[in-house]
């Protein structure tokens, strides 16, 4: 396929209580993408702040027409948010971006080479987590793992959201319409020609992660029940591999009683069997739990999200 000039670049941007980040963006937007030579437009999605993000938006919008915005109905989550922006980037190339700075737009001009150059995905790879936590360093290196080993979708290591997305994708990704939006499956999930560009991944440059803890651990448990089933499968493994210990067992006490005739100790081990099963069935109860609570909310069928209102459409 030809790239030329009379190609646009859409960047996609959920925001949430973002106020004063948004100028510090747009001026670096505006930096970094006034000598690249394609249209340019940012599409803002404001997912339900409480505070003057929308106003502040809009105030720079009146003299900028390359703003778009959509305001959802509430608080959906950025992954919502993510969704909303992808359905109504209209771009040739789409790159969902963090408001905060910590997605480097320095990089764009970078991806739209690589772009050029006949990609149809281009990630931006972390090379360093030095700002991140200890903690959420190391969780997300054995959450890659644990993916890496039983997930059904090659999720890329130190890859975010953040990355460019060609027309086509974009289209392929809209047909996901799953409600469980785990978004760097969702995003990896259609394939295509993919290329990657480096980076440092720099701190917050205003205000706080939204994102804390809880989320986290929700986005894990999400991300490895909607892109596997391997969680499910094992109990057949090890139930059946109980079952063989246990009748192999069973036959030596039927002989042994037969032979040696009765006796009674044995307090100890049927109180560790009987323990160590209840924990086993407990555990996959529960994660037949996790499965049947995805396929619950899938059911519903509500939809992603809500638009409150839409600014700034080029056909108003
Ligand atoms: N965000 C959102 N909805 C939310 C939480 C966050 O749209 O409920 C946006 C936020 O404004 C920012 C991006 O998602 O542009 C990333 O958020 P954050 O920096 O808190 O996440 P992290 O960097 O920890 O992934
Ligand atoms: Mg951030």
């Amino acid at each position: 396929m030809v790239k030329n000039q009379t190609q646009t670049l859409v960047l996609a941007v959920p925001v949430y209580n973002e106020q004063d980040q948004i100028e510090a963006f747009l001026t670096q937007i505006r930096t970094v993408l006034s000598n690249i030579d394609m249209k340019w437009s940012v599409l803002f999605v404001d997912d339900g702040s409480h505070d003057a993000t929308v106003d502040r938006i809009l105030a720079f919008s009146a003299d900028n027409p390359a703003i778009e915005l959509i305001v959802l109905s509430r608080n959906f989550g950025k992954e919502a948010a993510l969704t909303a922006a992808l359905d109504h980037a209209e771009g040739d190339a789409v790159i969902p971006i963090d408001v905060d700075l910590q997605d480097p737009p320095e990089l764009i001009p970078k991806m739209v080479e690589a772009w050029r150059g006949g990609a149809d995905i281009v990630h931006a790879r972390r090379h360093s987590r030095r700002q991140d936590t200890f903690f959420k360093r190391n969780s997300a290196r054995i959450f890659y793992l644990l993916m890496h080993k039983i997930g059904d979708t090659r999720l890329p290591e130190n890859v975010g959201d953040f990355r460019l997305i060609d027309r086509k994708v974009v289209l392929a990704i809209r047909e996901i319409r799953e409600r469980n939006r785990f978004m760097k499956g969702i995003l990896s999930w259609p394939g295509f020609h993919t290329v990657s560009v480096n980076y440092d991944r720099p701190g917050r440059d205003t205000g706080q992660a939204k994102q804390g803890f809880r989320q986290l651990i929700k986005l894990a448990l999400d991300g490895l029940v909607s892109f596997s089933v391997v969680p499910l499968r094992i109990w057949v493994i090890i139930g059946s591999m109980i079952s063989f210990f246990a009748f192999v067992y069973m036959t030596w006490i039927i002989l042994s009683v037969l032979i040696f005739g009765r006796s009674v100790p044995g307090y100890a081990s049927l109180m560790t069997i009987i323990l160590f099963m209840g924990g086993m069935q407990l555990l996959s109860v529960g994660i037949l739990g996790e499965y049947l609570s995805q396929v619950f909310i899938e059911v519903k069928q509500r939809p992603i999200y809500l638009i409150d209102s839409h600014w700034g459409k080029e056909d108003d």
